[in-house]
């Protein structure tokens, strides 16, 4: 490959992972919108509103965790699927008990989403907290507990995905959902085609002139390239142990990326 990221050691791979994300915390919102043409708005957008987290949810059994939706929001970084689903339980559902703690690997990440909570209703407020984890393995975290965990362009870079899946599985209350939008494959053998020079030539390049970092894009192109099919993923999902709601995933922009979904039974 261009890169070479799967011939450094698993062990390696975490650290290279975090150099990525911290060399491109700052630059991250500009990429994103200049790689994705804007669009990963609007597919944030939708994935939160097809959540509608802040609706009532079903009384659970012996739950004591109180009113709202104990969210966690996995790979959480920068606060985007955060801020936006506090927005939606605010303003749509009219609820103000529904929380959201962002947990991410990368300090760099953290410190980002931090900064930019400050802009936010919800700084110093219960409804936020912020915590340094590695999805595959969060021990503070108790089973049982969680409403809806949300993974948005994150699991791709995880080292064990699967692990990471049946993390989800314990964390979560029975009934409890796994909502994961993430990058996926295109649909269309014409579009893909286009979509792949774009990808392998548009990004890297893009990469190098705005954020003088061409290796961590090309490694992000790669990653998705790499990342299972639709099928595939759903499958993981199951695996792990989970009710797949109807077809299990949907499809935005031709599956350039893909909603996936999981209950806990
Ligand atoms: N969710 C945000 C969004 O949609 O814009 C940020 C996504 S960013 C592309 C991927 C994030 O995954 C980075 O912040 C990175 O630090 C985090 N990450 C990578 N490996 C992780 C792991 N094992 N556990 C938790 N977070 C991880």
């Amino acid at each position: 490959t261009h890169f070479g990221f799967e011939t450094i050691p698993e062990s390696q791979k975490e650290s290279k992972v975090g150099a990525v994300f911290s060399s491109v915390a700052r630059s991250y919102d500009t990429m994103n919108d200049l790689m994705s043409l804007g669009i990963h708005r609007l597919w944030k957008d939708h994935f939160v509103r097809s959540l509608n987290p802040g609706s009532p949810l079903p009384a659970r059994d012996g739950d004591k965790s109180g009113k709202g939706w104990n969210i966690l929001d996995i790979a959480g970084g920068t606060g985007d699927i955060a801020f936006r689903m506090l927005d939606h339980a605010t303003n749509i559902n009219n609820d103000r008990e529904t929380r959201v703690t962002i947990a991410d690997i990368n300090p760099d990440m953290l410190a980002e989403g931090k900064k930019r909570s400050l802009d936010t209703p919800y700084y110093n407020t219960g409804r936020l907290s912020f915590m340094q984890a590695n999805a595959e393995h969060m021990p503070s975290i108790p089973d049982n507990s969680v409403d809806l965990y949300t993974v948005a362009f994150g699991i791709r870079n995880f080292t064990n995905k699967q692990a990471a899946l049946v993390e989800a599985f314990r964390v979560l209350k029975p009934g409890g959902v796994f909502a994961c939008l993430e990058f996926s494959k295109v649909n269309n053998p014409l579009f893909n085609e286009v979509y792949k020079r774009w990808s392998f030539g548009a990004i890297p390049l893009i990469g190098q002139i705005v954020a003088a970092d061409r290796a961590s894009y090309q490694y992000l192109v790669e990653s998705i390239e790499r990342f299972p099919s639709q099928e595939e993923f759903r499958a993981m999902i199951q695996e792990a142990g989970f009710i797949i709601p109807g077809k299990g995933y949907e499809n935005l922009s031709c599956g350039i990326a893909a909603i996936h979904k999981g209950v806990k039974p």
